[in-house]
């Protein structure tokens, strides 16, 4: 239960100029941030072992203007990448800080690799629905577990505290909502109070509290949750008694390729490179290129909440380059099928209704007939089985996007857009740039909000306690 603790002198043992809660990759980043900018930080994150999301994602950051791109020789800028993002949430969200957040997203890579050590890759050969062009940057293990492991390393190298096992429980606030410090609840049921000159909300947002998602995003309500299960929706909380105002509270990012029961992400890059979905009566049922955010709802819809991944050889070799993938396959998840019998036989429906679809799609690729929703063959090679791979999959929500309402500088806004005195928030605890539903999110919005917004935060923190 998160609370605000009114108090006017209220006197810490303790205080640190600027506090951090959350150490996810929004958390960290903004620790590093703050530190560069010459204060003296601690980051408190509630597990044993910094995670968060982050180390469940996939770990690709969208960045324009980078050295990477630039070595591939990938033509991109802050006004290609705000396009996207603005085509995918139809001016939906705040235009300043999409502008904003393109606009530091290559400078924090840039930081992050020659001030922190950190390593990026350019992932090419396919491109994520929405992306006009390669800006998707990971760590070479291309693992989000690789990233937050090596941004802890950044920290600790820098000589920046966190405390973890350490759940922050209240925020100590004067009556004009001035952040005076928080209180930590430790495992064995102890507490300690903590002051600070200005504090940073890093701890995400609410897809781990079932009443919040209710609340906010009815469409998900019992949906799987496939995130950090500690973003219980502290900051919002915190923020709303503090007389924050928030913002898009109904968008998220969903995904519609998780496999069941394993549990398993099954990367959209087969979606994009030429695989299908059909449900488990074996008929296409959307225009897989729209987005893996709202293909959870639209999977959700079909009967039984499922549908079937469907692809060939060459897509299986692409997926075992992803780590999630080859950890599906060796699960289980993934079945083989050696003909359109055995793969109708798998999803239970007749082999002439898959062969139908089969048929379907070469003709879409042709030209012959055009796909009823939109999808464009010609742009991506069709099946070309068999054999044939299928992976049973359900739709999940991934993260929230929306919350408090920032400006560009990473400060907690009034409704009135004035700011709270000494309140900053960063990554899935801010309003991100996917608009107001699922629809919106583009691949790469949650690590983009928090990476800039982190190093945003950070240094307005820092500057702000000078
Ligand atoms: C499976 C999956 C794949 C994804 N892939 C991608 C991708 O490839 N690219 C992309 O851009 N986005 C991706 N995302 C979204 C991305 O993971 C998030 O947007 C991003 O990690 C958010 O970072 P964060 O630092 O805000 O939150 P987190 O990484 O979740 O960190 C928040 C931290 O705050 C801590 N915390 C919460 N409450 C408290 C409290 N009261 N006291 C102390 N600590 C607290 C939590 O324990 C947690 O460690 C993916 C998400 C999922 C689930």
């Amino acid at each position: 239960m998160s609370n605000v603790i009114r108090c006017c002198h209220c006197q810490f043992d303790i205080s640190i100029p600027v506090v951090v809660i959350g150490a996810g990759a929004a958390g960290l980043i903004a620790g590093l941030a703050a530190h560069g900018n010459g204060a003296q930080v601690l980051i408190v994150e509630r597990d044993a072992n910094p995670s968060g999301s982050t180390a469940l994602s996939s770990g690709l950051i969208p960045a324009c203007n980078t050295r990477w791109q630039a070595a591939s020789k990938v033509a991109d800028n802050v006004e290609t990448f705000s396009r996207d993002i603005r085509n995918k949430n139809k001016g939906e969200a705040d235009e300043l800080l999409v502008d904003k957040s393109c606009s530091v997203s290559g400078e924090v890579l840039h930081w992050l690799a020659d001030n922190h050590g950190q390593n990026f890759d350019l992932l090419e050969g396919f491109l994520y629905p929405g992306h006009s062009v390669h800006r998707m940057h990971c760590h070479p293990k291309r693992t989000g577990k690789a990233l937050i492991d090596s941004l802890v390393t950044a920290v600790d190298k820098a000589g920046i505290d966190i405390m973890t096992s350490a759940t922050v429980t209240d925020i100590f606030a004067s009556e004009s909502s001035d952040i005076r410090g928080i209180r930590i609840l430790r495992p064995d049921g102890s507490t300690e109070d903590i002051g600070c000159e200005s504090l940073i909300l890093a701890c995400n947002g609410f897809g781990g509290n079932p009443g919040m998602v209710s609340k906010y995003i009815p469409e998900m309500a019992g949906a799987m949750y496939f995130g950090h299960q500690g973003n219980l929706g502290d900051a919002v909380n915190w923020g709303l008694e503090l007389g924050a105002a928030v913002k898009n509270m109904a968008a998220y990012q969903g995904h519609g390729s998780v496999a069941i029961p394993h549990g398993a992400l099954i990367t959209w890059a087969i979606m994009m490179e030429g695989g299908i979905q059909l449900n488990s009566n074996g008929i296409r049922f959307s225009n897989e290129h729209e987005g893996y955010s709202e293909q959870s709802i639209k999977v959700l819809q079909q009967p039984g909440g499922t549908a079937w991944n469907i692809y060939d050889e060459r897509l299986h070799q692409l997926g075992l380059e992803f780590d999630d993938y080859r950890e599906a396959f060796e699960s289980g998840a993934i079945r083989h099928f050696a003909s359109i019998d055995e793969l109708a036989n798998g999803i239970g429906v007749s082999a002439g209704i898959i062969a139908s679809s089969v048929e379907d799609i070469k003709a879409y690729k042709t030209g012959k007939k055009n796909c009823p929703f939109g999808r464009k063959f010609q742009e991506t090679s069709i099946l070309d089985g068999p054999p044939y791979y299928g992976v049973k999959v359900t739709g999940a929500l991934f993260h929230t996007q929306g919350g408090l309402s920032v400006d560009t500088q990473a400060k907690v806004l009034r409704k009135d857009n004035s700011a709270l005195p000494n309140l900053f928030a960063a990554g899935g605890a801010a309003v991100g740039v996917s608009g107001k539903g699922v629809e919106g999110y583009l691949s790469g919005n949650g690590l983009l909000m928090a990476v800039s917004l982190g190093y945003l935060a950070g240094r307005s923190a820092a500057n702000m306690v000078k």
